[in-house]
């Protein structure tokens, strides 16, 4: 089965139906006009951010109608291959990397590493950022299982460019985030709504569905308005010690991570005590995460406190 593009190879996303720009050239993003946007020009800043849209944008602008989440998936109605046509006709060249539509089928435009889509209304978000479509009905509609594929697209996504798993705070504010808006997301690593990159957009542009699918996840809310997962993270790079102490989970902080056995250096992801089909193990699993987070970020600690509780029971 085909996967995304990443770099020139090919990654697959266990479960997930993938079409790509190299098994057929009519997806292809085609390159921006030099005085157009910067769809599919090369990239000059590295990817640490994903932003997810909705192609209707519903509830924004007058149309205030709520978003619609149906069950199970929905019909193919071959939203990548319309998507991908319309945006290489489109004048204003706009165009997002990645587009899933109804019936979960996923469609790969261009490399993910190295084009830039002009998909978030800024620049520097545009440069550093893969853009997610997601196919959203003419009643507003879309489907559960079709939000939890692009829950496991940009589980993929996350993991191959070792961004965190974070995402924005409740969308209380109506408003985008400056971090982002302003200054281009240099500081800022994580999963993040159209919504909060520009003020051109609704509160639909993803909507709170996805964000909530990612949240029953592994991803973790932040107030990235008053700065929370800067000072959440200086702590943590504290813990681990020998890394700057920035705030920003950047390369550093990840490769640290990996090395400390977090798979792909995702503090989502932190090392397993036990990889076997165990009950117990699995509910060790389950709070592990936790036990490292009360003992100050420590895994190696959190192990050996395991450890020594095991003893006592075996
Ligand atoms: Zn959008």
């Amino acid at each position: 089965m085909p996967g995304l593009i990443i770099g020139g190879k090919e990654v697959d996303v266990p479960g997930v139906a993938i079409r790509n720009f190299k098994d057929d050239p009519k997806l292809a993003l085609r390159v921006g006009r030099s005085d157009g946007p910067n769809d599919g020009r090369t990239r000059t800043l590295p990817v640490t951010l994903v932003v997810l849209h909705t192609t209707k944008g519903i509830p924004g602008g007058t149309d205030k109608r709520e978003q619609v989440i149906l069950p199970g998936l929905g019909p193919d109605t071959k939203a990548e291959d319309r998507t991908a046509t319309y945006w290489s006709t489109d004048p204003t060249q706009s165009g997002a990397h990645i587009v899933v539509d109804h019936d979960g089928s996923v469609a790969c435009l261009a490399d993910l590493q190295t084009v830039c889509a002009f998909h978030a209304g800024q620049s520097d978000v545009n440069n550093r950022s893969v853009g997610i479509e997601i196919f959203q009905g003419g009643n507003a509609e879309m489907y559960a299982e079709q939000l939890d594929i692009v829950r496991k697209v940009v589980d993929a996504l996350t993991s191959a460019f070792g961004i965190q798993r974070q995402i924005p705070d409740y969308y209380r504010r109506n408003t985008p985030i400056p971090r982002l808006q302003k200054m281009g997301g240099r500081d800022l690593y994580g999963v993040v709504g159209h919504r909060d990159v520009s003020d051109q957009r609704g509160k639909g542009d993803p909507g709170d569905s996805i964000m909530d699918v990612l949240a029953k996840n592994d991803y973790e809310r932040f107030d990235f308005f008053t700065n929370k997962d800067i000072e959440v993270w200086k702590q943590r790079q504290r813990d681990i010690g020998g890394i700057d102490v920035d705030g920003v989970p950047g390369p550093q902080t990840n490769a640290a991570l990996k090395k400390l056995g977090y798979k792909d250096g995702l503090w989502a992801l932190p090392p397993s005590v036990a990889s076997t089909s165990d009950p117990t193990h699995n509910l060790i699993d389950l709070f592990f995460p936790t036990l490292v987070a009360a003992l100050g970020g420590d895994p190696k600690k959190a192990i050996s406190v395991l450890s020594d509780w095991l003893k006592k029971f075996s």
